[in-house]
């Protein structure tokens, strides 16, 4: 298991794409093979690179969505307008294609089935894949931590792995804030996380619980500042900001 490796000591592999799951009407998860995986931790990422046919190569990071099965590895990739590998991911990439992968990348921003505290995590939209792996790892594992999720996201049809998330697991709460459009039927109306939302969500502090917040960079560190003037412990925070958008 190589849970703590750094990404400059590793070695490029050939994945092959072996399924697509379509998550929404612009993100995919990527099923891929690679040979000879050694395994990875939930939260853990990946560098992806493409080259063209000139030579041309472009790189990106994209975590891992759910505990390895052998040589099988999931990414989901959100469609961002213009973007140059997101577009090629959730585009003209198909079954069978090469991509070069390098990992499992990071070992703070992760979460081991041995770990018993309460954990909280918070997403913000694209930022519920690596959390997404966490919320899988804990059920493969049979963990009894206790979890609670809260998913950020800005309409209903944005909901990734929603048959997954739809059924109640025991020991995962998941409170979702929807920031521009209400799912039907639902009271309220559209908002950003707040401090209310995460009072009543996060564990009291005296629960010693650890906090994984994952998503845009400005979202993440609202989401942090938040748990801090709740009080909650700096060292008890860990983050993983996914790009320059605020939403
Ligand atoms: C550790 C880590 C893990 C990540 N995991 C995931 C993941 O699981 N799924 C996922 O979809 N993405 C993830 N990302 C983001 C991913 O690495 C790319 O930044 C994203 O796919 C955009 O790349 P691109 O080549 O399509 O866009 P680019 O060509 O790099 O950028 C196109 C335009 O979009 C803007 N932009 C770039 N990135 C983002 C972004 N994330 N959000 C909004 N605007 C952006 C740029 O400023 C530019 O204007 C992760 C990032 C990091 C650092």
């Amino acid at each position: 298991m190589a849970g703590t490796a750094v990404s400059g000591r590793l070695a490029w592999q050939v994945a092959r794409l072996a399924a697509i799951r379509q998550e929404t009407a612009t993100a995919r998860t990527l099923v891929f093979d690679i040979p000879g995986w050694p395994g990875h931790l939930a939260g853990q990422h990946v560098d992806v690179r493409l080259t063209a046919a000139d030579g041309y190569t472009a790189q990106r990071s994209y975590s891992l969505a759910a505990p390895a099965e052998g040589g099988r590895v999931e990414l989901t990739v959100q469609r961002v307008p213009g973007g140059e590998v997101s577009e090629h991911l959730t585009g003209p990439y198909a079954i069978g294609d090469p991509v070069e992968i390098r990992g499992p990348i990071g070992g703070w921003f992760v979460w081991r089935p041995a770990d018993r505290a309460p954990v909280l995590l918070v997403a913000g939209g694209a930022g519920i894949v690596p959390l997404m792996a966490m919320v899988r790892a804990r059920r493969a594992a049979g963990s009894r931590a206790l979890f609670r999720l809260v998913y950020s996201l800005r309409t209903p049809d944005e909901l990734y792995y929603a048959d997954e998330l739809r059924k109640p697991y025991a020991g995962l709460d998941i409170t979702y804030v929807y920031t521009r459009e209400m799912p039907e039927g639902r009271a309220g109306i559209p908002r950003r996380l707040d401090v209310a939302t995460l009072n009543s969500a996060a564990w009291p502090a005296d629960f010693e619980a650890t906090s994984y917040i994952c998503g845009p960079t400005g979202f993440v560190e609202t989401a942090a500042d938040i748990l801090l003037s709740l009080g909650r412990d700096p060292r008890s925070i860990r983050t993983e900001r996914f790009g320059p958008s605020r939403d």
